[in-house]
């Protein structure tokens, strides 16, 4: 039997390190990085190459296998990673970016929320870790040129050999006091994360849990990493009291003694695991994979498909999709429709809300068996609610309500006629 995460009460002794302490670390990390010296750590500035010699110098005293990753045009990128081993080749990447957006017109974006303070967290949580007797080996990556498209993130998990079954993105964690509960989304990438994530709080802190990542509706760094399929969480404290991409996002405004409590947090659900990270097969962005399904209506049977064609914001996703359905409306008229169209969904809380819109084909049945042609064409809209991913053997179960108009007759006898067409109206059905 597979020995799968194990829900434990903490042993470690983070007493070692007085909160004192860390936050003098994490104040000392701040003021190399989010000062107006370092010029908003725009990516292949002079500034940024220095924060990034900082950050590696930090990992190296720690006592971390250092090196950078570069990329971009002539290699002016990096990304700084820290390595903890691994005793059985197995890592956790814990990731922050440590780019932001530079200065514009004599106005310094320091970026102290967004991201100094992931950068500065995840220094600290790599000093808790190196103590600890893991079950993982630990990549630690400060990532480069998130803010100009996730390029550090992209470029580290399409070049890189570590076998990662978990990634944590940290991006902005200097506002706790707000609500004094960090967030996690994306729990439900593992088995069992969501339960374990809730025994791993400390002090005054609570973990908030989200299945996937359905709240801010912004991307970061989990995002490549989660289109490899990898389980990805992003840790955050929240946008509402950020300045987040304003000048005013300012070291003076962060909650460090809070910062402090992130750390402790984030290493003690890291020194909690206790067996191997198994993926739910959920991905934090959407699961971004051909569907098939059938569905029921009270005058009809349809067996369409659903290629993803992109994920849309919100962990959902955007597809094409195509039809065959059956539709009785009378023993003189029954028809086989070719609905194709586009659907766009997004996620709450685990459900899967959808609109969408295509146009079909149909003909009717009944007169092509008196050999006549009866066809129709038209335009539907539909919307979707499903529940997904919540049954072992099923992709997901939904509920949906289309309708459609269009105008029939058109081709054979030369009229057209307007009319509102039953296309099935609430329909149930199962994707697999
Ligand atoms: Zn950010």
């Amino acid at each position: 039997m597979k020995k799968v995460l194990i829900i434990v009460m903490s042993l470690s002794i983070f007493s070692l390190f007085p909160n004192e302490s860390i936050k003098e670390s994490i104040t000392k990390h701040l003021n190399n990085l989010a000062t107006d010296a370092q010029n908003g750590r725009a990516p292949g500035s002079k500034e940024s190459r220095e924060v990034a010699e900082y950050i590696k110098s930090q990992f190296s005293e720690i006592g971390l296998e250092t090196s950078y990753q570069t990329f971009g045009f002539n290699n002016r990128l990096k990304n700084v990673i820290g390595v903890i081993p691994s005793n059985n080749g197995k890592y956790i990447v814990i990731g922050a970016h440590y780019d932001h957006l530079g200065s514009f017109l004599g106005t310094v974006y320091n970026g102290a929320d967004d991201n100094a303070s992931g950068v500065s967290a995840i220094i600290e949580i790599s000093r808790q870790l190196i103590r600890e007797k893991l079950q993982y080996g630990i990549v630690f990556v400060a990532f480069d040129a998130e803010e100009s498209g996730l390029n550090g993130s992209r470029y580290f998990v399409n070049n890189t050999d570590y076998k990662i079954d978990l990634m944590l993105s940290l991006d902005m964690v200097g506002h706790l006091n707000h609500e004094a509960r960090l967030i996690y989304e994306g729990a439900a990438t593992i088995i069992n994360g969501e339960k374990f994530l809730e025994n791993s709080e400390v002090d005054n802190i609570s973990v908030k849990t989200y299945p996937v990542a359905n709240h801010s509706g912004v991307l970061t760094d989990t995002f490549y990493f989660s289109k490899k399929n990898i389980p990805a969480m992003n840790v955050y404290t929240g946008l509402e009291t950020s300045n987040y991409h304003k000048p005013t996002d300012d070291i003076e405004t962060l909650d460090i003694d809070g910062m402090v409590q992130v750390v402790k947090q984030v290493s003690r659900f890291i020194t909690d695991i206790q067996g191997d990270i198994e993926p739910s097969g959920i991905n934090i962005y959407g699961n971004h994979k051909q569907r098939f399904g059938i569905a029921f209506s009270t005058n009809g049977i349809t067996i369409n498909g659903m290629t993803p064609v992109g994920y849309s914001l919100y962990g959902g996703e955007h597809y094409f999709k195509y039809g065959l359905e059956y539709l009785y409306e009378s023993e003189k008229k029954s028809s086989v429709n070719t609905p194709v169209g586009f659907l766009f969904s997004f996620k709450i809380l685990g459900f899967e809300i959808g609109s969408g819109a295509g146009i079909y084909g149909s003909i009717n049945i009944n007169k092509l068996i008196n050999e006549q042609f009866e066809y129709q064409a038209g335009f539907y809209l539909e919307n979707i609610f499903n529940l997904y991913n919540n049954i072992s053997y099923l992709n997901s179960i939904f509920v949906s309500f289309d309708y459609g108009f269009g105008y029939k007759n058109f081709l054979q006898e030369g009229i057209t006629e307007f009319n509102k067409i039953p296309r099935g109206g609430l329909k149930f059905g199962f994707y697999f």
